[in-house]
């Protein structure tokens, strides 16, 4: 239930004025609609920002001088960060570009909003050196030399390496890594065409410990928070500024926040989402579990919990009879047990823990509780990405949504496949029967998802090596810690076969590739992409837009790069065009998958698939869609090239609570356990032997409902699963606090040491991709150590002054901001800065020019032997000459610093979370350090992540499986399938070797 509030004066006065909506009446709170319609910010007419979707292809607009321009305005989705956002590109019909871009209103996510890197894609198409052709490498790896092929030449070479690999039985050295997807299943499906288990993510240096946490309580590993609904909102991380669907959900933390909402941040930093918040709780990193659980002593302590969700929705009965057996089983008897299992976590605790007074903690434990069903909260990356243990961050946070009933409520926070569009696929592949352990090793049964972190130090042990390794928007050599060892594997050919980069921009790693292949920034490519914004669903349609232009002024375009500049093309075409090449006989069982679902081909030849078949498939198969299409006289692809959005549906909340049909409980094999779990068949023998789908639903006071995709249908408090594989204690098994690697008592503060909080990023900042674009650059382009007043002090240091950060395997140079908005011990650095090209003095033969994004790339010279590398800057950012006269002007010479090169690795030995966090020294920099200089030892980074390794309880678990089968992995091998499908230790891993961890080195496989 939630909680009252009075107006104040000031409030009243801003409503009658119209400021503020008027609360008493609800009305801004009341967004309903019918399915399909979108929720627009204003009432049609009103909207005077947006051209009406009807005028979209005859719009005109005038300038200062009153010269009209008319425009085709073609929608399509930002991809400069994972929300999704919608764009409108206004495409001058005179000179047939793109001049403008600006939100879409009829986006449901966005509603015609978007930050500043969404209108700065214009910046990226126009970016004077983005790569405009196929380039293939002309000389050693990493040399700089490259030469132009065409697309029909990269193609065949490409297939050829894999159609060789695939047919001597390794397909898991083919690879396919991915740092922003920004499609729903596109890839899933090629991968498995493909027949192997190839898909790695960047997830475990983003999300991983979030993930983890929310994965053990009920399978799916995101929140989908309802903050315009909420009353009290916690955020773990700076959503105002930068967070997670940052645009979205900003736009509704204020919503929530303007009827009447609170809002606490917990962040060590004083971000600005915190300093929009009425509570701030600057916590000593890695302490964040430990607040959480001393708001759950609270709320406990004050019965604030709600009592008939966690009665009916907790699996509290299976903790009581594995932990406590010789208590009663009683609800009664449970919470007396928790209150017991959290009594130490009192606020006093807490307090001398984080450093956040205890009268805090205490305040906002009484409003999360008193906010009831309307609490809503999110982390995604922050704590639970920073700390060793840091998936029981989102763990204990989600805790608090459990106890005060807010799982799925409206202002609650849902699960996020409640929100999120799931696509029926044309041609679907069976999904692949090998395991890949290059991806998913035997230590990390639990993780979240891919070890890709680790992939150099996996490949140096000799555990497998890469025949064709695609990177695609994805740059580990900059953005991963250690990149140096990222170089280091992939200048070996031995270790990496064939490296193709997929990319918009140049990148660090894309100058270590054979071939770079330029793909289309957001308004040239094709994709669907729906993401958990808010209690509806939606789905979004990312178009190529010169090519709809084209196609409405009644041109044939063949292949998306017909329209883009140069040969820019987009991924989806290349990849039915490379799976057609690598079965072109159709012998391997692959071709079959990229047939036309809607033409027969001529004689024995298939007709090939187009993407706009791909697409219409896709949008047929959604009756909302249909249906809203047909009223406006169209076809659902019509409908989402002029509309590029859809929302599929509205206000789902609760949807644990659907009743199933009772004629479920007569049926033979049904059966209902001891917990009421309503099952199909024989109860599994272990938890980690469910994959879920045997699980119908549970019942709650007698009747079949819904419930969660979990061993019991139920909320998970405690962890059977965790047990299983080794992890018994308590820490484990429940909800519970773990000391971080940079706990106080690991951090030596008397000799100096301190926490590097690396773990934000600016507004204007889009991971590797921000640097071609000059406004974005010319807002934000350094990234100095924050540090406090006080230890500014007690290092003698003053804002501009050099420091040397040292690390446990190196160091760097930037400059010191002293500031008071950081905790005192704690330094803080932005990452996504400091991207760098390396100085090519020998590189005049080339046909090929290797370029550099210079709005945001420094020139630096790299040196290394035996393992230790150093990099200094030898030319900052500068004017130059382009078409684009703004290039001339640029006045920053400051790149910023790649802090992320010096980081060691840190997995977490559960969720293989990477732990960004570091344990540093810092000091005034000495006589002979530049600005940006970096030094790493690789050695002493590779002993590192052996020590981390270490740590692990490897698979195998019950039955000797390499995971539990309800947890979510992507792409996983299908479980309802025996030995031979690579859910087992001595399962197919598609490799020629196996990896022996006591020689370090392969051995041959017996199958
Ligand atoms: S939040 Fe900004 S960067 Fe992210 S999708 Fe929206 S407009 Fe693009």
């Amino acid at each position: 239930m939630g909680h009252q509030y009075e107006l104040s004066r000031i409030e009243k006065l801003a409503e009658s004025l119209g400021l503020l909506s008027d609360r008493s009446t609800g009305t801004s709170k009341q967004r309903q609609g019918t399915s399909g319609a979108v929720n627009r910010i204003a009432a049609p007419g009103e909207l005077s920002s947006y051209p009406d979707p009807e005028t979209w292809h005859e719009w005109v607009e005038y300038d200062s001088t009153g010269e009209p321009t008319e425009y085709s305005v073609v929608p399509t989705a930002c991809f400069n960060c994972e929300a999704g956002c919608g764009l409108l590109t206004y495409i001058d019909k005179e000179t047939g570009s793109i001049r403008k871009i600006e939100g879409n209103p009829e986006h449901p996510g966005s509603r015609g909003r978007n930050c500043a890197k969404g209108p700065a894609t214009v910046n990226q198409i126009n970016d004077p050196q983005r790569i405009e052709h196929p380039l293939k490498r002309d000389g050693p790896r990493g040399s700089g030399q490259w030469t132009r092929v065409s697309w029909d030449e990269a193609l065949d070479d490409i297939a050829g390496e894999m159609r060789e690999a695939i047919v001597a039985d390794r397909g898991n050295e083919i690879t396919y890594h991915v740092g922003r997807p920004g499609h729903e299943e596109y890839m899933d499906r090629v991968i498995q065409a493909w027949g192997v288990d190839g898909h790695n993510s960047h997830t475990n240096i983003c999300s991983a410990g979030a993930r983890a946490g929310y994965g053990l309580w009920h399978k799916y590993d995101r929140p989908s928070p309802d903050f315009a609904n909420a009353e009290f909102i916690l955020l773990l991380s700076a959503h105002l500024e930068s967070g997670h669907y940052f645009n979205p959900h900003a736009q509704r933390i204020m919503e929530g926040m303007q009827d009447g909402g609170q809002l606490a941040v917990v962040d060590p930093r004083l971000s600005n989402t915190a300093a929009m918040a009425d509570f701030w709780l600057p916590t000593q990193p890695g302490s964040e579990a430990a607040v959480l659980l001393a708001m759950a002593n609270v709320i406990l302590d004050e019965d604030l919990y709600d009592a008939e969700f966690v009665r009916n929705w907790v699996n509290w009965e299976q903790f009581l009879d594995e932990e406590f057996p010789d208590r009663e089983r009683s609800f009664d008897s449970y919470i007396e047990t928790i209150r017991e299992v959290y009594a130490g976590f009192t606020p006093e605790f807490a307090a001398a823990e984080s450093g956040v007074d205890a009268d805090t903690i205490e305040t906002v434990a009484q409003k999360v509780g008193t906010a009831g069903d309307r609490f809503a909260s999110h982390i995604w990356r922050s704590a639970a990405s920073g700390n060793d243990g840091g998936w029981q961050v989102s763990r204990t946070l989600h805790f608090l949504s459990v106890l005060t009933g807010s799982v799925g409520t409206k202002g609650g926070t849902a699960p996020n496949a409640w929100h999120k569009f799931d696509p029926h696929l044309p041609n679907e592949p069976p999904r692949q029967r090998l395991w890949d352990e290059l991806q998913l090793p035997p230590e990390y049964p639990f993780a979240h998802y891919e070890l890709s972190q680790l992939l150099p130090y996996f490949l140096k042990e000799g555990r497998g090596k890469l025949s064709v390794y695609f990177t695609r928007v994805f740059n580990p050599v900059y953005t991963y810690p250690d990149g140096f060892s990222w170089i280091e594997a992939l200048t070996d050919e031995e270790k990496v076969g064939m490296h193709v980069a997929l990319t918009p921009t140049w990148n660090e790693t894309a100058y270590f590739a054979d071939y770079v292949l330029p793909m289309g920034h957001s308004p040239e490519r094709h994709d669907i992409q729906s993401q958990e914004t808010h209690a509806g669903t939606w789905v979004t349609y990312r178009q190529p837009v010169l090519r709809e232009y084209a196609e409405r002024e009644g041109e044939d375009v063949e292949f998306t790069y017909e329209a883009n500049p140069g040969e820019v093309w987009e991924e989806d075409e290349f990849w039915i065009e490379l799976s057609w090449r690598l079965d072109e006989d159709g012998t391997l069982g692959i071709r079959e998958h990229f047939e036309s679902p809607y033409r027969d081909g001529d004689g024995d030849d298939p007709a090939k698939m187009t993407v706009d078949e791909y697409y219409r498939y896709i949008f047929e198969h959604e009756d909302n869609l249909v249906e809203l299409a047909a009223e406006k006289d169209m076809t659902p692809l019509e409908y989402m090239k002029h509309h590029g959005a859809f929302e599929a549906s509205e206000n789902d909340y609760e949807l644990h609570r659907e009743p199933l049909d009772e004629s479920i409980l007569d049926a033979d094999d049904v059966t209902v356990d001891e917990y009421g779990t309503i099952r199909r068949g024989e109860k599994p023998s272990s938890a980690s032997a469910s994959d879920g789908s045997d699980v119908l639903g549970v019942m709650v006071d007698g009747e079949p409902k819904r419930g969660f995709p979990t061993p019991t249908g139920k909320q998970q408090f405690y962890s059977r699963t965790m047990a299983e594989w080794g992890w018994d204690d308590l820490e484990y098994t429940v909800p519970h606090y773990l000391k971080s690697h940079v706990h106080p008592e690991n951090v030596d503060y008397e000799n100096g040491e301190m926490v590097l909080v690396p773990t934000f990023r600016l507004p204007t900042a889009i991971h590797s991709r921000s640097s071609n674009s000059k406004w974005l650059e010319e807002i934000s382009h350094n990234n100095p150590v924050w540090l406090h007043t006080k230890d500014a002090d007690r290092l003698g240091l003053e804002t501009g002054d050099l420091c040397r950060v040292e690390t446990e395997i190196g160091y760097y140079v930037n400059e010191v901001w002293v500031t008071e908005s950081i905790k005192p011990g704690i330094a803080a650095m932005s990452h996504h800065m400091g991207q760098w090209k390396i100085d090519r003095p020998d590189n005049d033969e080339s046909d090929v020019q290797e370029g550099g994004d210079p709005y945001g790339k420094v020139t630096v010279d790299l040196n290394t032997e035996a393992g230790r590398w150093g990099m200094r800057q030898v030319e900052g950012i500068h004017p130059f000459e382009s078409d684009d006269s703004d290039s001339e002007r640029v006045w920053w010479t400051d790149g910023g610093v790649a802090q992320n090169l010096t980081h060691a690795p840190h997995p977490d030995p559960i969720s293989g979370m990477h732990c960004w966090h570091q344990k540093v020294t810092i000091r005034p920099a000495e006589a002979d350090d530049y600005y940006g200089d970096i030094y790493v030892d690789t050695e002493r980074s590779f002993e590192i992540y052996r020590e981390w390794l270490a740590e692990t309880k490897p698979a195998p678990g019950p039955d000797g499986l390499r995971r539990p089968k309800w947890l979510k992995r992507p792409i996983a091998p299908p479980t309802d399938s025996g030995a031979d499908a690579g859910w087992f230790v001595d399962g197919p891993i598609g490799r020629p070797g196996r990896w022996d961890p006591e020689s370090l080195s392969t051995t041959a496989d017996e199958e």
